[in-house]
């Protein structure tokens, strides 16, 4: 059965395909011909993700899910959170985003964070939720050169080693969006035989 993921990144595609198998075939927005910007304009993940899936559902008639993520840093009350994108401005800029959040903490000693995602999945018209998190803490300076966004300011509970100082596999075992996706695997994978 097809199912499109709300995503223009064809690696995440890629990623979420070979785990599922050949029961799904999973299309990206490529795939069905959505060239336009999806709207996001909600103020929690949850909103994002689900105004995403359901955008395509609705306006293309697939099955789909899409994901939101954010960095919550609990001394920032959550912050830069369903922002963390375009925390230091619309650019989208890694290094500006890193920085602000170095900044805001520089007297702070509560690092408390974790990155969260938020799956949302519509099925024929019904929404499911999935949650992955990871806890962790922001990190006095940037460390490693692998990964994106915040990965090198961002090192995970239990580990010596920032996410960009990871191997990509080790890094999607433990990370929110690993933990997202095998919710969103396993949900799948127990309604293959239903009507999807
Ligand atoms: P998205 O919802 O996956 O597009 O993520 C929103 C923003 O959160 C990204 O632009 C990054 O700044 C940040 N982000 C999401 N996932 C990660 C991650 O795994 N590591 C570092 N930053 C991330």
């Amino acid at each position: 059965m097809e199912l499109v993921f709300a995503t223009n990144n064809a690696h995440k595609v890629k990623e979420i395909q070979a785990i599922l198998g050949d029961e799904f075939r999973l299309l990206s927005l490529k795939d069905i011909a959505c060239e336009e910007d999806i709207p996001e304009e909600q103020e929690t993940l949850e909103g994002n993700a689900s105004q995403k899936a359901f955008y395509v559902y609705d306006k293309y008639g697939y099955n789909c899910f899409a994901d939101d993520t954010g960095l919550e840093i609990e001394a920032l009350n959550g912050e830069p959170g369903v922002y963390s994108a375009r925390y230091a401005g619309e650019e989208k800029n890694s290094e500006a985003n890193m920085q602000k959040v170095l900044d805001k903490l520089k007297k702070i000693n509560d690092r408390k964070a974790r990155f969260r995602t938020v799956i949302s999945l519509v099925v024929n018209g019904e929404e499911v939720l999935f949650e992955g998190i990871v806890n962790g803490e922001i990190l006095q300076e940037r460390r490693g050169g692998a990964g994106f966004g915040y990965d090198p300011i961002f090192r995970p509970d239990g580990k010596d080693q920032s996410f960009a100082e990871m191997e990509l596999s080790e890094k999607n075992k433990i990370s929110h969006r690993g933990r997202a996706v095998q919710k969103l695997v396993e949900h799948l994978k127990g309604t293959e035989h239903k009507s999807l």
